[in-house]
């Protein structure tokens, strides 16, 4: 094969690949954001959001990555001087330790550890005598493709009367959110991951406690007022306080159009069916998975590289030889996993792709391994489930 031609392949837990029908819509010419054809566009999508998100919250849209959805939530529910308890098992659990400290808060960390799930009973410890009003934790850490029980961490934060707010920027869409049934005060988002979209729209569901508990702190942020958010998208017709992002809401209305027609139970089977295949893949060559044994970590599948490989050379060497770009390990894990993601528009043969092609230069770098044993495990995981697991066209 010469280097001329190598077809791309986008294997990222995000951005993901973008579903045509969702590229083309951004071609159309542009709309100003006040005539009738962008409203309609803006009001579908504020009406089909809180589907996804399984509430009847307004979902608050921002022209923002899924981290300013996350700075949202901080500047709306927290003080300067008052404590906030952060749950953490990851880099993106970190992040909101980050954030409550860059804006003053008394942050308590409780780091369940790379790798492992955060645990109801240690939450409960962590909140006794802590003072804090707010839990923030991670639904898909997407660092080690750990995800968390965070119906259990509600029951936890409640019982302390403290409102949890969950980050769902890459399990939203791909793993079920019953934000009102759970009882998750907040649940922010972002548009790059499974709701197949490129960057730029962040999501902030937030419960009408939550929306109060923000006017006592208002103030912290202008753009990211929640309340200046929720009084235009609740006019009728709803009216974006700022320039919405025009073209990604034109995508974001086709997108959540096909998630509404493959039927959002089936978008979460799909992705179980992703999941285990892809584990049971790595089962097949002993590659030791990375976190605990779990049918609902069906966003990213992280993979430990066997002793002696180079992980840095791993998804260098299946992008620059095969055109599969794959995300390496981060931080702490970099150099140690590599993790090959399965969220949004993604379907049985993606999958195979990937570890075909990881397989290949595992063999490359000098792993002994049986080609193909991954990608029969995979094979036999489609077969058996008698379902299509195509991507949605
Ligand atoms: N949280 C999680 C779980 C994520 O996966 C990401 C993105 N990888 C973020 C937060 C940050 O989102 P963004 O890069 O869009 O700001």
């Amino acid at each position: 094969m010469t280097d001329a031609f190598i077809k791309q392949y986008l294997m990222t837990a995000g951005p993901t690949p973008v579903p045509p029908k969702v590229s083309q819509v951004m071609a159309e010419p542009m709309l100003y954001h006040r005539a009738p054809a962008f409203i309609e566009v803006y009001a579908r999508c504020l009406e089909r959001l809180p589907r996804v998100f399984q509430t009847s919250n307004d979902v608050l849209c921002f022209a923002a990555s899924g981290t300013g959805a996350m700075e949202s939530a901080v500047v709306n529910l927290t003080r300067a001087g008052e404590p906030a308890l952060v749950a953490s098992c990851g880099k993106f659990g970190e992040r909101w330790a980050e954030l409550c400290d860059a804006h003053g808060a008394a942050t308590r960390h409780l780091e369940a550890g790379w790798g492992s799930k955060v645990e109801p009973d240690a939450l409960d410890r962590a909140l006794s005598d802590s003072g804090a009003r707010t839990v923030f934790t991670t639904l898909s850490e997407t660092s080690t493709g750990v995800v968390n029980d965070v119906r259990a961490l509600a029951v936890a934060a409640h019982a302390h009367d403290a409102m949890i707010v969950v980050d769902a920027v890459s399990a939203l869409g791909a793993v079920p959110v019953r934000q009102d049934e759970w009882g998750l005060d907040v649940v922010v988002s972002g548009s790059q991951k499974a709701l197949m979209c490129p960057p730029g729209l962040a999501f902030a569901s937030a419960s009408g406690e939550a929306l109060a508990r923000a006017t006592e702190a208002a103030g912290g942020s202008y753009y990211f007022d929640w309340q200046r958010t929720a009084a235009g998208q609740r006019k009728d017709p709803p009216d974006s306080a700022f320039t919405p992002a025009v073209g990604l809401f034109m995508a974001l209305d086709v997108a959540l159009g096909m998630i509404e027609e493959e039927g959002l139970d089936r978008v979460h089977d799909r992705h179980r069916l992703l999941g285990r295949a892809a584990r049971e893949a790595a089962r097949a060559h002993d590659l030791e998975l990375y976190g605990p044994e779990d049918d609902n970590a069906n966003v990213v599948t992280a993979i430990a590289l066997p002793d002696g490989i180079d992980g840095a050379q791993v998804p260098k060497r299946m992008r620059d030889r095969f055109g599969i770009t794959i995300a390496g390990g981060q931080g702490q894990l970099k150099g140690r996993i590599v993790r090959i993601a399965h969220c949004g528009y993604f379907g049985a043969f993606d999958v195979i792709v990937a570890i075909a092609g990881l397989e290949m230069t595992l063999r490359e770098l000098g792993h002994d391994l049986e080609p193909g044993a991954g990608v029969a495990a995979a094979q036999r995981v489609f077969s058996e489930a008698g379902v299509p697991a195509g991507a949605p066209a």
